[in-house]
């Protein structure tokens, strides 16, 4: 396994994989014994995102086998080229897009909610938010859930827009609508780390 090394004006190392290859954005002074250390520390990491052996779509495990181009789902399979990351990414937006907007419509119709409007996301850090506007925003990466700690997030989000914090009122809300929503916030985090 080896490294693009990008030199540039930023203050910290940082490594992802792009497009099949690990790519290393590191400091101008930075030593390369430095970025060498670097890159060993986080071997396993590149090597999982490099060579998955599966994904996940809807809390299920599907086997990656390759294809020639672009991507497709069939039977237990995740067919990928080699640009595996771009074409989950790609994958798990449309399914995004077709999938979450009907169910933050039916969640918010069944408990009388109000929204404005539902936005997918890229986000990383987290899987949804909500906006002082009333807006929904849905991470595509939500895609990997089981279909029930979906749903829990949506709800999540829906509680925001009778309390816009994280207060006592606001989790008595979450658990009438959701009694099993510390099961999903487990399984949030079990999934976070493929974030
Ligand atoms: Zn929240």
């Amino acid at each position: 396994m080896h490294y693009i090394l990008i030199r540039e004006l930023r203050k910290s190392i940082r490594g992802f994989v792009k497009n099949g290859e690990v790519v290393i954005k590191a400091p101008y002074f930075v030593p390369q014994r430095v970025i060498d250390n670097f890159f060993a520390k986080h071997r396993d990491y590149f090597a999982a995102k490099l060579y998955p052996t599966y994904i996940y779509y809807l809390g299920k495990a599907y086997k990656i086998a390759s294809i020639e181009e672009g991507y497709r789902l069939v039977d237990e399979h995740f067919l990928s080229d080699r640009y595996l990351e771009d074409n989950l990414a790609l994958f798990y937006k449309t399914q995004a897009k077709e999938y979450l907007p009907g169910r933050v419509e039916m969640l918010a119709s069944k408990f009388g909610d109000r929204y404005a409007k539902v936005h997918i996301t890229a986000a990383k850090t987290r899987w949804g938010s909500c906006s002082s506007k009333g807006n929904i925003n849905l991470s595509y990466r939500l895609m990997m859930l089981p279909p029930g700690t979906i749903d829990y997030v949506i709800i999540h989000e829906l509680c925001h827009l009778h309390h816009f914090n994280h207060s006592k009122a606001f989790w008595k809300l979450v658990q009438q609508r959701c009694k099993d929503y510390k099961q999903h916030e487990n399984e949030l985090k079990k999934f976070a780390k493929f974030l």
